[in-house]
């Protein structure tokens, strides 16, 4: 994620959060749509993304990718980073990054599973009672 100041030309509601990266040791800048908090089924929420590494002391650290995930609360705050460098950097999918992001993206999942079977029931109680009221009529 680079710091782009366009970006609030282009977007001029977008709402500017800044993080403390714990790889980069810097603190980064993001944009977030203002409805982006709205209608999560948990809070804080995860937000997961891809930056590059900034402030590297290395050459080799230069363009090496940081998987990061920020958990954002209801009004856009951060409340947490967690951030894990990529080893390789012409492989992103190393083994502990991929380990990471099946991890994340299991919870995702069961999150969104509960979240179907509590549409589930709640449809189901829905169509017992348009049915009662289809045979009262
Ligand atoms: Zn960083």
């Amino acid at each position: 994620m680079t710091n782009s100041p366009s970006l609030t030309e282009i977007e001029p509601n977008m709402v500017k959060k800044i993080f403390q990266c714990p790889i980069c040791k810097r603190t980064h800048q993001i944009y977030f749509p203002p409805e982006f908090a709205k209608n999560r089924s948990k809070y804080p929420f995860t937000y997961i993304f891809i930056h590059s590494f900034q402030n590297a002391d290395s050459i080799e650290d230069k363009d090496k990718d940081v998987l990061t995930t920020l958990y954002i609360d209801a009004h856009l705050n951060i409340r947490g980073v967690e951030a894990i460098i990529a080893e390789d950097d012409t492989n992103i999918l190393s083994k502990e990054v991929s380990k990471a992001m099946v991890s994340k993206l299991t919870k995702v999942i069961m999150e969104m599973q509960i979240e179907h079977d509590q549409l589930a029931e709640k449809y189901a109680v829905l169509r017992d009672k348009y049915n009662e009221l289809v045979k009262k009529n």
